[in-house]
């Protein structure tokens, strides 16, 4: 298939005696959603941030758009187009809504523009206004002149959000993005994240919540103790034997 955006391919990661990964094969297709769901330890962050750059593997390979990425930098995993919504929001407290979604909108862009970056933050129209467009998308617009210190909980989760879908990433990485939330924060995060799979964008979340994984996921992959141990669409998942004892419960 030529349609594979990312390919994890025999990815092993230990930490000392424990092998947190341990032999990870995993194909995300373009424009798909792909849930990576299982119990708590079984390596699923670690496999996120093997594919960010923040861990490498021990062996096997990670391939994005068809070049390998394997062992390269978190920079430059994200200035290919690979962009995480962090599970805890990183945000800059004392600046506005838009400054905040303005810095990623620029950092994401190559060379000279960043030259401009202080006289830009408060002036061009270009960057400006794309920071405009994806609050508006999230939201965020009618907010986006107060400092981000004013936000409510789920409006800073809205605004991360904003701040990673700004650099028009072409595969975005969710670490459980609706753990904690309310309810109705919960459900409008995945009204979001439909509205912007609508655009093609491929995404790969990590959930507990089975409500998000299920009204979701297009690909469903189980992990469980460092392996796959059962991957297709939500249905097959559902059905399987294996998966309802080691992991839905029963
Ligand atoms: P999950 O995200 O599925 O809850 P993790 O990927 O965080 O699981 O962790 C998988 C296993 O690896 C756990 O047993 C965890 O304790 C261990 N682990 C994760 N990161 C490290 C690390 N930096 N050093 C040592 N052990 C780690
Ligand atoms: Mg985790």
């Amino acid at each position: 298939m030529d349609n594979i955006v990312l390919d994890v391919s025999d990815v092993h990661k230990s930490f000392g005696g424990l092998k947190a990964l341990n032999n990870i094969n995993l194909q995300v297709e373009e424009g798909k959603i792909h849930a990576i769901i299982g119990p708590n330890g079984a390596g699923k962050s670690t496999l996120l941030n093997t594919i960010i750059g923040r861990l490498v593997p021990d062996t096997g390979s990670v391939i994005f758009n068809g070049r390998s990425i394997t062992g390269m930098q978190p920079h430059e995993i994200n200035q290919a187009g690979v962009v995480r919504v962090f599970q805890t929001p990183e945000i800059f407290p004392d600046l506005t809504l838009l400054q905040n979604v303005m810095i990623p909108a620029f950092a994401s862009k190559e060379g000279p523009v960043k030259f401009n970056f202080f006289r830009s933050l408060f002036g061009e129209k270009d960057v400006r206004e794309q920071a405009e467009e994806v609050m508006l998308d999230l939201g965020l617009h009618d907010q986006m002149n107060r400092p981000a210190s004013d936000l409510s909980r789920g409006d800073k989760r809205r605004l991360e959000m904003a701040m990673s879908l700004v650099q028009n990433p072409k595969l975005l990485l969710l670490d459980e993005p609706t753990a904690g939330m309310s309810r109705a924060d919960t459900n409008r995060t995945i009204e979001i994240l439909q509205r912007i799979k609508a655009r093609g964008k491929t995404k790969v979340i990590i959930e507990h919540d089975m409500h998000v994984v299920f009204s979701l996921a297009d690909h469903i992959s189980v992990l469980a103790q460092g392996a796959i141990i059962c991957s297709g669409p939500p249905h097959e998942v559902k059905g399987n034997p294996v998966v309802q004892e080691a992991y839905l419960g029963g």
